[in-house]
């Protein structure tokens, strides 16, 4: 198969005519040769989404029918679900039943929950302290907006992102990441085929370059980017020239606290599928297991015996429970952490090596107890299937130390007393907590970071702030 950008309604190969291959995680083969955009393709792109900013076929349109486009985007998604998730799991290595619960159909509900949002929304009136003036606001579209997403949930992902800016009115130049662009490819045609005007959606793909160029295009107003806070960092710099509107989905290192009444039996199960979904390369993956001492030897010993017996294999075999890692670099990258791990004197309960036996990027899901609270492991976003067990004696330092970390995404609590679960809730610094249960989304529920974890909530009405400008204007009425 092969696939090149979508730029002013028209598929066509980059301006270099570069290609690169992406690879089905499984088993470490090409399935796909895909265009990579340079900095001219992306000026293309952004060119013809400003054109499309103002068209009479984009902006000239009622709310009622851009609300009914990103409602027949949802049906499209469903209608192509058992496609579009077969093709995630080829490019992203994710098994099936998860490309079609999380993936596919948290894609489809975001284009419908927007859809509704169109025809809603309002500006206000502000009580004015001058006499005989009347004031309201209105939210307008930002503009062009560049969307980069990042390589685990690719195609949720990029609707978390393109359903509200085209909600709102925006533009947008969609770049998914180079690892697994073909769901993207594919949303793009989906969206033409539910009569998004063109120009209004454009696609490149392509590697960190392609994102470069767009970050600093004079003529993108907004960039929205999930993805690693290292790049976010980047982002942040490029984007001061003309002051882009910056939202940014960074990074995790969610502690799961574990206190001494907690149900033990719950909190193994709900730990393990908030720290094992998609082999762990969750941003909110629960990876700081803080366990009270009085149970953590047990939590582990469970932990330890429950991934041990987990079927690793191809996400489309039907009875695999974990996938492969996206790429060998990426695998790498988790052995170098757990490596570090065993060096620094963590004690390896469980897995702590790739699963060699199997082609493709596999990774045994590996358990550590002794784990400090200096150490790499505990520190560092892993992405991967490694849990770290961290006894504690006292809830204040446990809530201490699921604090003293750069990031605050998500965070967990465990236990069967309504007051400690909200005010450990209320102590952890984090944009979301879970109480007594793993970590899912949905496109109601504010989803985003504290601290190195990024700015702006995604998903309900905060998407809405961030695709829009307030204008507020002022009428004398004399
Ligand atoms: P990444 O930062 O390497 O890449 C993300 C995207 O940015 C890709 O499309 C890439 O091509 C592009 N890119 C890279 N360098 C760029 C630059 N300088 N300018 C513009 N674009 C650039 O991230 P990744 O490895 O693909 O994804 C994993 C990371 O994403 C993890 O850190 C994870 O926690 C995070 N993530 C966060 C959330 C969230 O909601 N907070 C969700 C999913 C993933």
């Amino acid at each position: 198969m092969s696939t090149t950008l979508f730029i002013d309604g028209e598929w066509q190969a980059a301006s270099s005519g570069a290609e690169f291959e992406t690879l089905d995680p499984a088993t470490g083969r090409p399935h796909a040769t895909v265009s990579d955009a340079g900095a001219s393709d992306a000026d293309a792109a952004v060119r013809a989404a400003r054109a499309a900013l103002e068209s009479p076929a984009w902006a000239g349109i009622t709310p009622a029918q851009r609300a009914r486009i990103l409602w027949r985007v949802g049906d499209l998604i469903d209608e192509h679900a058992e496609e579009l998730a077969a093709l995630e799991t080829l490019d992203q290595g994710q098994p099936l039943g998860i490309s079609r619960a999380v993936s596919v159909a948290g894609a489809a509900e975001h284009f419908r929950y927007y859809a509704g949002y169109v025809t809603k929304i309002y500006g206000e009136t502000a009580p004015l302290s001058f006499p005989g003036v009347l004031q309201y606001t209105k939210r307008e579209p930002v503009g062009v907006c560049a969307l980069i997403t990042p390589w685990n949930f690719p195609l949720m992902i990029a609707g978390w992102k393109i359903a509200p800016a085209l909600a709102c009115g925006n533009t947008i130049v969609v770049k998914p990441a180079e690892q697994t662009p073909m769901t993207t490819v594919r949303l793009m045609e989906l969206c033409r085929q539910a009569d998004v005007p063109t120009g209004v959606i454009n696609l490149l793909t392509g590697g960190p370059e392609a994102g470069r160029a767009l970050v600093e295009h004079p003529g993108v107003d907004k960039v929205s980017f999930t993805g690693s806070t290292e790049t976010g960092r980047a982002i942040v710099r490029a984007s001061a020239g003309n002051l882009k509107r910056v939202s940014l989905e960074l990074g995790g290192k969610a502690p799961s606290i574990v206190l001494p009444d907690a149900d033990l039996d719950a909190a193994v199960a709900g730990c393990l599928r908030g720290s094992l979904l998609n082999s762990g390369q969750v941003c909110a993956a629960y990876t700081r297991f803080l366990v009270h001492r009085s149970l953590a030897d047990e939590f582990a010993e469970r932990c330890a015996k429950a991934v041990s017996a987990m079927r690793l294999g191809a996400g489309r075999a039907p009875d695999t429970e974990l996938g492969p890692l996206v790429t060998a670099e990426h695998r790498d990258h988790v052995d170098a952490l757990v490596r570090s791990g065993v060096r620094e004197g963590a004690h390896l309960l469980a897995g702590g090596g790739p699963a060699e036996e199997l082609p493709g990027f596999f990774y045994r899901p590996t358990v550590f107890t002794g784990v400090r609270d200096d150490m790499r492991i505990a520190r560092e976003e892993v992405f991967g299937p490694v849990l770290s067990v961290l006894p504690y004696d006292e809830e204040d330092e446990a809530v201490a130390r699921a604090n003293d970390t750069e990031y605050g995404l998500a965070a967990a609590v465990w236990t069967r007393d309504v007051g400690s679960a909200h005010r450990v809730a209320g102590a952890i610094r984090a944009g979301t907590v879970f109480i007594n249960m793993p970590n899912p989304v949905d496109a109601s529920a504010p989803w985003g970071g504290f601290k190195a974890s990024g700015s702006g909530r995604e998903m309900g009405r905060g998407a809405i702030d961030l695709y829009t400008e307030v204008k507020s204007v002022w009428t004398s009425l004399a």
